[in-house]
């Protein structure tokens, strides 16, 4: 019977996932996630989690939870650089000491940490120790490497062409899916924020679900090279510490040099610290580059945003727009 591996689905799963899954199955392992976000997950992540977390890591716990009976061991990598230029926030680093210490009963966990940053060989380190934590030869663990390497390659080539995350994964499963048409004469609005925020229908409340039903065309971080949206995170006096933090301010910078865009919705979760800062980051780029023409909502979701306050909002948002386009 093949190894079953827990892959909660949260956080970098809605970057890495393609990477790791196609690593786990090269080896012979079988990779289970999580079901889509409930509320029951969300209150048990919530229960579960220190007080003062934020929401995607209370969500990440609930995640966990509802695996941790059907594999024989959760990954959760301990994400420290996946380049050479930013980290990922601390709560990432310390991911698996608080799922340890704040859960029971846990299958073993495969903890070992990326840091990308410390090598010119990438995530080889990383597999390479994991192949062996599973009893796997080095020769085995690097195919598997390539074999990741290349799907995430795929991935990436996806979301480059316009599709969202969970489309991606889903063509990359062989499912008929196809990226939304971008609508002449429509609004044009960035949504950006951490994709494991933006995609989680369930916290983001399917906020992108919501502005493509109101006739809206939507743009992401994800559409833009990375290696672009750090080069463009430049423009301020020091770099941001945090990984995700950097593409979602150079995501802004990209889209404010679009002169098609009508608006920007920032996407962010209660309780993150660096989203503080990215936030206020962005008001104020938006201001200096528009001189405050380009209207900016910041929708911060919590446990208990409730459905019709942010369909009040995103609808107030789409007609303000509209407005000021018939008055242009
Ligand atoms: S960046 Fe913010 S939302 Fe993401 S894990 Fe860190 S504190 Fe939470």
């Amino acid at each position: 019977m093949s190894l079953h591996i827990g892959f909660p689905t949260a956080l970098i799963y809605y970057s890495h996932f393609p990477f790791w899954q196609a690593y786990f199955n090269r080896l012979g392992a079988e990779v289970v996630t999580s079901p889509p976000t409930t509320k029951a997950i969300l209150d048990d992540g919530a229960r579960e989690a220190v007080a003062d977390a934020c929401v995607p890591i209370k969500l990440y716990h609930g995640h966990v939870l509802a695996l941790k009976d059907k594999v024989d061991a959760l990954f959760i990598p301990r994400m420290v650089r996946i380049n050479r230029h930013a980290t990922f926030c601390p709560k990432f680093l310390g991911l698996p000491d608080m799922v340890r210490a704040t859960l029971s009963n846990l299958p073993p966990l495969i903890d070992l940490q990326v840091d990308v940053g410390r090598n010119l060989w990438g995530l080889w380190p990383t597999c390479r120790g994991v192949a062996e934590i599973l009893g796997f030869s080095g020769r085995a663990a690097w195919a598997a490497y390539r074999e990741g390497t290349r799907h995430q390659q795929a991935f990436q080539g996806l979301l480059l062409k316009g599709y969202l995350p969970l489309q991606a994964l889903a063509k990359l499963r062989g499912e008929p899916v196809e990226p939304a048409a971008r609508q002449p004469g429509a609004l044009n609005l960035a949504v950006l924020g951490y994709p494991y925020q933006v995609y989680d229908g369930y916290i983001s409340l399917n906020i992108i679900a919501k502005l493509k039903k109101m006739g809206v065309n939507i743009q992401t971080l994800e559409m833009v090279p990375p290696d672009r949206l750090y080069q463009l995170s430049r423009h301020l006096p020091r770099r941001l510490f945090w990984h995700f933090s950097n593409l979602v301010v150079g995501a802004t910078s990209y889209y404010l040099r679009q002169g098609d865009l009508d608006g920007i919705i920032h996407v962010t979760a209660f309780g993150c610290g660096p989203d503080a800062m990215v936030d206020k980051i962005m008001e104020l780029d938006i201001r200096h580059y528009t001189h405050g023409r380009l209207p900016f909502m910041s929708i911060c979701i919590d446990e208990q945003t409730g459905d019709a306050g942010v369909n009040t909002r995103l609808e107030a948002f789409v007609d303000m727009l509209l407005q000021r386009r018939g008055n242009r």
